[in-house]
């Protein structure tokens, strides 16, 4: 058996991102629709023994990183429980979480104490009714102080995912960049990107992240900085001086796929080997049976295509085929 993720154009996977519930105790704007998605029963959801069993496979097979994604990861009973497990599997260096901010005040401290290494919490809004309008509801107040208290337990890096939409938060670009100056933050702007029906809304919302760059004096004294050694789709930047740094993520407007080194798990246990297409594999029928497990891991990478189409969908062309009808929130971002 091979004993490595390689793709057929030569992609190394060791990356691979859990999505451990569909629940969210937020709506955002970019990410659900307005009346919320149904949730999927919890006896669909993969189990921390069978989560764990997977990262296990994964890792015999060169995946070095996991993280935990969602819905929201925090409203997963036993979280902590969990990010142990996973952290001490042999092979897994780096385990990180995506989380709206919420709840992760009254949690960070178990989290890392459990083995949790690194951080990214979205926030899309430094104006409370902004906020509350873009989240459907969100307090950022809560979210501002979780962002403190990561500061203070000296978690680093902090990371903060800004999705800018059109008409809602890109006068906020500056703002965002401010936050960098006195605090170790890295900001990262992510294009809204056109998943799980939300073609209309983004066709009007969608802002190329260059184009926000370019508008911008402070963003334009920046420094470009080199690539991180965990690589990662951003390119990174800092101002002068200041003590953070930001990034840009472009998948629409300049595409990464060449360098993809990621696979997705659903929480329902489906296995995708791209966030954009609908091409899916449902793994847990080989939980409990290592070698097909790993065999399944493996096959999984055989269609995957070389990139998505998010920017022939942007122009109105032909797509070679079918792209996800799950919503960012089923699928884990
Ligand atoms: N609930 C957690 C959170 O919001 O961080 C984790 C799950 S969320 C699906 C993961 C990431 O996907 C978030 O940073 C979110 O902003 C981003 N996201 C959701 N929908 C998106 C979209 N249509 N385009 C770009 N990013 C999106
Ligand atoms: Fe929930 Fe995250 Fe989606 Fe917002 S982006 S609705 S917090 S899953």
């Amino acid at each position: 058996m091979e004993t490595r993720l390689v793709d057929r154009y030569g992609r190394v996977h060791d990356y691979l991102r859990i999505s451990v519930t569909d629940r969210c105790n937020l709506r955002c704007l970019y990410c659900m629709p307005a009346e919320g998605v149904e949730f999927m029963p919890h006896n669909k959801l993969l189990t921390n023994d069978e989560i764990e069993e997977v990262v296990r496979a994964a890792a015999k097979l060169g995946v070095r990183k996991i993280r935990l994604t969602g819905g929201e990861p925090t409203v997963r009973a036993g979280l902590p429980q969990l990010i142990k497990r996973i952290a001490s599997v042999p092979g897994i260096i780096d385990v990180a979480l995506t989380t709206n901010g919420l709840l992760l005040g009254n949690m960070a401290a178990d989290l890392y104490e459990a083995g949790l290494q690194r951080v990214n919490i979205s926030i899309d809004s430094l104006q409370p009714e902004r906020f509350k309008q873009m989240t459907r509801g969100g307090d950022l107040s809560k979210v501002l102080a979780s962002i403190e208290k990561c500061v203070q337990l000296g978690l680093s890096p902090i990371k903060l995912n800004v999705v800018l939409v059109r008409g809602y938060n890109e006068d906020e670009f500056d703002d965002f960049l401010r936050l960098t100056i006195d605090r170790p933050l890295t900001v990262r702007f992510i294009e809204y990107m056109p998943i799980g029906g939300r073609q209309a809304d983004w066709k009007h919302n969608y802002i190329a992240l260059e184009e926000r760059l370019h508008a911008s004096q402070f963003g334009r004294a920046a420094v470009p900085l080199a690539k991180p050694d965990h690589g990662g789709p951003a390119e990174y930047y800092r101002i002068p001086d200041a003590l953070g740094s930001f990034g840009l993520i472009h998948p629409v407007s300049e595409h990464f796929c060449d360098t993809c080194n990621r696979l997705r798990l659903t929480a329902d246990g489906f296995l995708k080997p791209c966030l954009y297409w609908s091409d899916e594999f449902q793994i847990r029928r080989y939980i409990g049976d290592e070698h097909a497990l790993m065999n399944a891991l493996l096959r999984s990478l055989d269609a995957k295509p070389l990139n998505h189409e998010m920017a022939r969908e942007w122009s109105g062309q032909q797509l070679s085929h079918e792209p996800t009808t799950r919503t960012m929130s089923q699928i884990g971002g």
